[in-house]
């Protein structure tokens, strides 16, 4: 292959969490793919103004956890003149750099596709002009350049999710939820308003993930008389007994006359029509800072990785890749047709074609969108179904609590009272249903549970079948005459619908659908992506291990074996080792044991001895909770500690409960919402042939309303889709001994836990020397 590429990274534009995320995969996996990495600092200044450094290993050191851009960022004028973009050209060939990856929004990525377009003419001027040589010229005819999407926004068409937009969300829910409680006690009102320009999706997202009154997008404009709308939805929802009214706002926020609508308005009508003390609130920057949540470290980390692989696999003909999302799969397209796209979503919006732009918005937003509506705007009895058609629905939590059990309960509850059924909660999981320990639950009841952790409902380990009598369940499900029942939980609930469903042949009153939605921290049930709390779960393991991190580098050379759930699952081992930057991880998948314990050690001492002489470097590794009987997490640590001699020291946290997460992140909450609201389109489905045949026939409604094998199903999420997988064809397709699916999508992000921790910097060799020299 000859040279060796020299790649740059910048990061332009709005800076966005994770953006560091990107620069160290970008120098340690480029670094490890033989590559030379530089970085451009100030974006397009550095390239106007030859603010280009050669990166090393360490000088990445840390970054994962930092908000911002630790290269800087610019908005520079110069770079949209021909005259900056000649400069640009020069200094990246007198450096040598013959691919660009470049970070940021649509404006950044317009630039970087125009930079590339004109490379020939760039080249051949600096040729003609004596700037650079004949050599230099032919050796830099093309310029390769790949694109990463670091916006907050999520505003850029051809990728479901873009690095930043999760991160400001939770910062966005944090402030909601502090808000809502001073509203609480004053009864008051706010407007809330949020980034995003002309793209709604931060404030969709916030409104789902606090349970917001009402929302307004650029996308969905309301008529001119939103005011109307606005006031009947905070009206009703005061009458229902709310105490407060939350409404978010998004800054591109227009009426269907494209007239802006400003938080200011929305404050006059509330507080004019309604008499409601209300306040505006303009969050601003405070969107765009603050530590990367553990969704965008991943994000940027494996993003930048397919970057690296880009501009390696790219030809001077194949067109500059943008680097997208898609299916929770990391893609690569055509970054001009991307850039196309999203200016398109605001042309389509300024000539009133509002239907285009939400098309050109992931799939998830108008899925998102309809379940917001479906269960908070829409509660005027305009979606109520036939009486005949109506059911009582259990809702049960099962398991250990995870987040968003309650997010998904509340919006099962209001959903069905909009639609006319009735929502019976049952408490204390299946022992509990066996007391009869049932309650119709009430729109005001589940008032404030989006943000709740725990259970709610209160939730427990037993199975139907297994540790609670199924006669007697099947008794207190006819008794109360449930017709539908939602699960809320997870592999012991995995096992529950399966003991369900496979005891209908005995029991008549089981003949009704039977919908699990997923949640565990553990993320180990089969027929879904993710599950409910495992997101959560990863924020804490996150906060908690660079916390870990910060107090060994204040202190010590020392390595933290930090241990985390999972069950039999290696899931948060692999994620938040990638997401915290472990040097390690240790997974029921692989097993450990001496030879890989000493390999390990010889790596760590290896790293301690590159350190500079004066620094102490905290350093984790991440140990599932059952990866080994007898390599205990103690044991480890001892046996670290042991081969460490004086070059570090070594200790233990052991996450347990803390995993479980306060409040559920925001992703948990509107995963909740979605799946809740599939959940009860679902049971609709599968009772409507049995009771539209006994309305027909005059008859009450049967006990037994289906007896399908699909209407006992895992409602789970499957890149971007729901997906309702019966349990009976998912049996084949789980490991039921160690609880879990039989395949792990997120195995593929494994390896990369080692590699961008150094794992391949020192070779055996390399390794032996070292630990002889001790
Ligand atoms: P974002 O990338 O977040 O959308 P901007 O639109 O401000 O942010 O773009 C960031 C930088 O990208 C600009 O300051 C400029 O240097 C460069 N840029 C943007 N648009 C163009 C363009 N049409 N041509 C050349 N450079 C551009």
């Amino acid at each position: 292959m000859g040279k060796c590429k020299k790649i740059g990274i910048l990061t332009s534009g709005g800076d966005a969490p994770g953006m560091n995320a990107c620069v160290r995969a970008v120098v340690r996996y480029g670094i490890s793919k033989g590559c030379e990495v530089f970085a451009v600092y100030e974006g397009y200044q550095g390239l106007v103004d030859n603010g280009i450094k050669k990166m090393e290993w360490k000088d990445v050191r840390g970054f994962l956890s930092i908000g911002g851009t630790n290269i800087g960022t610019a908005r520079c004028m110069a770079f949209k003149k021909r005259e900056g973009r000649l400069q640009g050209a020069y200094h990246l060939i007198k450096s040598g750099v013959d691919a660009l990856i470049v970070c940021g929004g649509d404006g950044s990525l317009t630039g970087a596709d125009l930079f590339r377009s004109e490379w020939n003419s760039l080249n051949e001027e600096l040729l003609k002009t004596g700037k650079i040589t004949q050599e230099e010229s032919d050796a830099y005819k093309h310029l390769n350049i790949v694109g990463l999407v670091g916006s907050i926004d999520n505003d850029m068409s051809s990728t479901d999710i873009t690095i930043g937009a999760v991160t400001s969300l939770h910062r966005i829910c944090e402030a909601v939820d502090s808000i809502s409680t001073t509203a609480l006690s004053h009864s008051r009102a706010f407007v809330v308003e949020v980034m995003g320009r002309h793209c709604g999706w931060l404030a969709l997202a916030a409104g789902i993930a606090t349970g917001a009154d009402f929302v307004f997008l650029p996308e969905r404009p309301p008529n001119e008389n939103w005011g109307d709308a606005l006031c009947a939805v905070a009206h009703r929802h005061r009458q229902l007994g709310k105490r407060k009214t939350v409404v978010i706002v998004a800054e591109g926020a227009i009426d269907s006359n494209l007239k802006p609508i400003r938080p200011d308005d929305i404050k006059n009508i509330l507080s004019e029509r309604l008499g409601l003390d209300t306040r505006v609130t303009t969050l601003g920057h405070t969107q765009r800072g603050g530590s990367p949540a553990a969704f965008d470290r991943i994000l940027a980390t494996i993003q930048s990785v397919e970057a690296v692989d880009a501009v390696l696999n790219s030809t001077p003909e194949t067109p500059s890749p943008l680097i997208g999302m898609n299916n929770n799969k990391v893609t690569t397209g055509p970054l001009m047709k991307a850039v196309e796209l999203t200016h398109e979503v605001a042309d389509s919006i300024a000539k009133k074609d509002f239907a285009r732009a939400m098309e050109l918005r992931d799939p998830q937003f108008a899925d998102e969108y309809e379940a917001y509506t479906a269960s908070t705007i829409m509660d005027d009895s305009t979606m109520s179904i036939p009486q005949y058609r109506r059911l009582n629905v259990g809702i049960i939590h099962v398991g250990a609590p995870a987040g968003g059990m309650n997010a998904a309960t509340r919006t099962a509850v209001r959903y069905c009272l909009n639609r006319g059924h009735k929502p019976f909660g049952i408490y204390n999981g299946f022992p509990g249903l066996a007391r009869g320990n049932i309650e119709e639950l009430t729109w005001i009841g589940v008032d404030g549970w989006t943000h709740r952790g725990g259970s709610e409902l209160g939730t427990n380990r037993a199975v139907p079948g297994e540790n609670t009598d199924m006669g007697t369940i099947a008794y207190q499900i006819q008794q109360h005459n449930i017709q539908a029942l939602m699960i809320v939980g997870g592999f012991e609930a995995f096992s529950s619908v399966i003991n369900l469903e496979a005891a209908r042949k005995q029991y008549p009153a089981l003949h009704i659908p039977i919908a699990l939605i997923p949640a565990t921290v553990s993320n180990n049930v089969p027929g879904t992506d993710f599950s409910l709390g495992s997101d959560t779960a990863l924020n804490a393991i996150v906060e908690s291990c660079d916390a870990i991190v910060q107090s060994a580098r204040s202190s010590r050379r020392r390595v933290f074996i930090v241990e985390v759930q999972g069950g039999r699952s290696g899931y948060l081992a692999v994620e938040a080792g990638l997401a915290s930057g472990a040097s390690t991880i240790y997974i029921p998948e692989e097993g450990v044991n001496l030879a890989r314990l000493q390999s390990d050690s010889r790596h760590l001492m290896a790293m301690y001895m590159d350190d500079a002489a004066d620094k102490s470097e905290g350093r984790i590794i991440l140990r599932n909770e059952t990866v080994s009987k007898t390599y205990t997490t103690d044991v480890i640590s001892d046996i670290l500690k042991d081969e460490g001699h004086a070059l570090f020291d070594s200790r233990t946290a052991v996450l347990g409960h803390i995993q479980q997460g306060v409040n559920p992140s925001p992703m948990d909450r509107i995963r909740a919402t979605r799946l809740a609201k599939c959940s009860i389109d679902f049971f609709e489905k599968h009772t409507s042939y049995a009771l539209d045949q006994a309305y027909r026939s005059k008859s009450p409604a049967p006990i037994e309303l289906t007896n399908a094998t699909e209407s006992a199903v895992v409602v789970g999420l499957s890149g971007n889709c729901v997906t309702y997988r019966p349990v009976t064809e998912l049996i084949a397709v789980t490991d039921m001994k160690n609880r879990k699916p039989l395949d792990a999508w997120w195995m593929v992000h494994r390896p990369l836990v080692d590699l961008l921790s150094g794992r391949g910097l020192f070779t055996p060799e390399a390794q032996a020397t070292l630990s002889r020299d001790i």
